[in-house]
């Protein structure tokens, strides 16, 4: 007898928890999260990885334009200090970063060039 593995039976068969396939492509569309340990760091390691241009620069951290992440998982392993989560991973206490990466990204200037890390730089005026 002929088992029923139909196009529709294998797409009710994927699951975010068993399948690499980006998220968007199971139906909804998810961005990746710029968090807390950023602050205060812009190595910007993960700026030049970004397929998309979808970082934002503040005056102490990066933030992630929501709308504009295809979820490519480029950036994350290049964060040194492990900012960078997937919407659904982003640890409970920086939940507020998830709204605030959508509310800031909207207003901070795209980066899309690697620069020296803020802590190496002595006072340098921020901003004109
Ligand atoms: S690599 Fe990490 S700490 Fe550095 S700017 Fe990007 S998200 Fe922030
Ligand atoms: S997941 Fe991909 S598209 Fe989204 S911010 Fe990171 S590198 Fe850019």
């Amino acid at each position: 007898m002929r088992s029923p593995v139909g196009r529709s039976a294998a797409v009710e068969g994927i699951t975010k928890a068993d399948t690499k396939l980006p998220v968007s492509v199971q139906g909804r569309t998810m961005a990746y999260v710029v968090t807390e340990p950023c602050f205060g760091c812009k190595y910007t390691d993960c700026v030049v990885v970004c397929p998309m241009d979808c970082f934002r620069e503040s005056e102490q951290m990066l933030f992630i334009a929501p709308d504009e992440c295809i979820d490519c998982d480029a950036c994350k392993p290049e964060c040194p200090v492990d900012a960078i989560f997937q919407e659904d991973e982003v640890p409970d206490v920086w939940q507020e970063f998830i709204a605030l990466n959508r509310e800031m990204s909207a207003v901070c200037p795209p980066i899309t060039n690697r620069k020296e890390p803020l802590a190496a730089r002595p006072s340098e005026p921020s901003g004109p």
